[in-house]
C-alpha cells in the first residue's frame, strides 16, 4: 500500500534490519528498541490492525506465531523467555497502521504494561 512505511520497509524502498523473511512475512529490528531484543513481524500483505483480520488470515496468523516461536529460539530468546505484543488502534498505542507484532526479549519484562 502506498505511503505505508512497512510496505515500504518490505518493498526495500526504506532501508531495515532484516531478521527474517519468507514468502508471507517479513521480520526486522525495531528502531527504538525497547529490549535487547526486540523485532517487528509483519505481513507481507497489508492488513492495517488487528480489527481488520477476517477468515481467511487464519493460516497467515498460525504462520506468524510459529515464525516468531522460530525466531525466537534462533535470536537466543526463548529458554529465558519473551513477550510478543500487537498494539491496536489509538488507546493500544498502534502508532503504524500495518499489522505487526512486537517480539522483546533480553531482560525482565514488567507487568502490566503501562
Ligand atoms: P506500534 O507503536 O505498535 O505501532 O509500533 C510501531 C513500531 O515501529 C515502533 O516500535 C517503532 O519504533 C517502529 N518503527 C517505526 N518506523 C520504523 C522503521 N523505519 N524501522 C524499524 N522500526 C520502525
Ligand atoms: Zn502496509
Amino acid at each position: 500500500m502506498e505511503d505505508c512505511i512497512f510496505c515500504k520497509i518490505i518493498n526495500q524502498e526504506i532501508p531495515s534490519t532484516k531478521v527474517y523473511e519468507d514468502d508471507l512475512v517479513y521480520a526486522f529490528k525495531d528502531a527504538d528498541p525497547q529490549a535487547p531484543v526486540h523485532f517487528l513481524v509483519v505481513p507481507k500483505v497489508h492488513i492495517p490492525s488487528a480489527n481488520d483480520l477476517k477468515e481467511e488470515d487464519q493460516a497467515l496468523l498460525g504462520h506468524i506465531l510459529l515464525v516468531i516461536s522460530r525466531l525466537a529460539k534462533d535470536l537466543g530468546i526463548a529458554e529465558a523467555g519473551y513477550r510478543i505484543v500487537n498494539n491496536c488502534g489509538e488507546d493500544g498505542g498502534q502508532t503504524v497502521g500495518h499489522l505487526h507484532y512486537h517480539i522483546l526479549g533480553g531482560r525482565s519484562l514488567q507487568w502490566p504494561p503501562g
